[in-house]
């Protein structure tokens, strides 16, 4: 039984004020009527707040995670911040291979994997991030993109280290655009990166690990895609944004 994560991404949004805000609301939710919830909830705000939102977040059992993070554990690489320094700060989670870092920084599934592995051996939970785009998908190529970024992103990944990682499918043309996969659509591709874990790590491992699906979840649509047999939960963009929304989101998930 594989039990189901919600983590909301919140891109470039939220001063440290308006990140505050939203935690302290999110707190208040949680205290007063998720108590019993078993989902794994994580929030994603922007590296700046990460160190606050650790210490805003002690004791609510809601996790934190980086957005972002680089390949090398230290050196001459301005700007960037390292799995380790993410783990420092008491953040347990990290996006990688997002399709708008893939997009606009020309992420390769080559650095992915080198960030998945240097995330993993810091002791973050990646969220790896997969998926097409409209193109690709129109040219029936959408099946072989996401074996490429599975093969090559998780070059260097043991069996005993995907327990730490966590697959999350997101077709890029339904990401901020309001177009959700069908649930039939999205279980067929969950479906299928789970046939190709269990080619490369074995069943057990294939079985045991957690496909995410991303893409204008909305809590009107969360409790059909997460009762999917092969989704397991949601890695959540804009509606993460509205503390109300993305706990409606989290109740769906069980
Ligand atoms: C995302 O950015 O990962 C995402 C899924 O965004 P949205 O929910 O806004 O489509």
């Amino acid at each position: 039984m594989r039990n189901k994560i919600v983590a909301g991404n919140w891109k470039m949004h939220k001063t440290l004020t308006e990140s505050q805000a939203l935690i302290t609301e999110i707190r208040g939710i949680v205290r007063d009527e998720f108590r019993a919830n078993t989902a794994e909830v994580v929030v994603c705000p922007t590296s700046l707040v990460l160190a606050s939102a650790v210490k805003l977040m002690e004791g609510s059992g809601i996790f934190v995670g980086s957005q972002n993070v680089h390949q090398e554990n230290q050196g001459a690489y301005t700007g960037e911040i390292s799995a380790s320094m993410i783990a420092s700060v008491g953040a347990s989670h990290v996006i990688v291979g997002h399709s708008e870092r893939r997009q606009y920084f020309n992420e390769t599934n080559s650095a992915c994997s080198l960030k998945n592995k240097s995330s993993v051996a810091a002791g973050l939970t990646v969220l790896y991030c997969v998926g097409e785009t409209l193109e690709e998908r129109e040219a029936e190529q959408h099946w072989s993109v996401i074996e490429k970024q599975i093969e090559e992103g998780l070059t260097g990944i043991t069996s005993e280290e995907m327990h730490k990682i966590v697959i999350a499918y997101e077709p890029v043309w339904a990401i901020g655009t309001g177009k959700t996969a069908s649930s039939a659509q999205a279980q067929e591709v969950h479906a299928f990166i789970r046939s190709l874990l269990n080619k490369k790590f074995g069943e057990p491992v294939a079985e045991a690990t957690r496909i995410l699906y991303g893409g204008s979840v909305k809590p009107d649509n969360a409790a059909e895609l997460f009762a999917q047999p092969d989704i397991d939960g949601g890695l959540i963009g804009g509606a993460s944004l509205k503390a109300r929304d993305f706990f409606e989101i989290v109740k769906a998930a069980g």
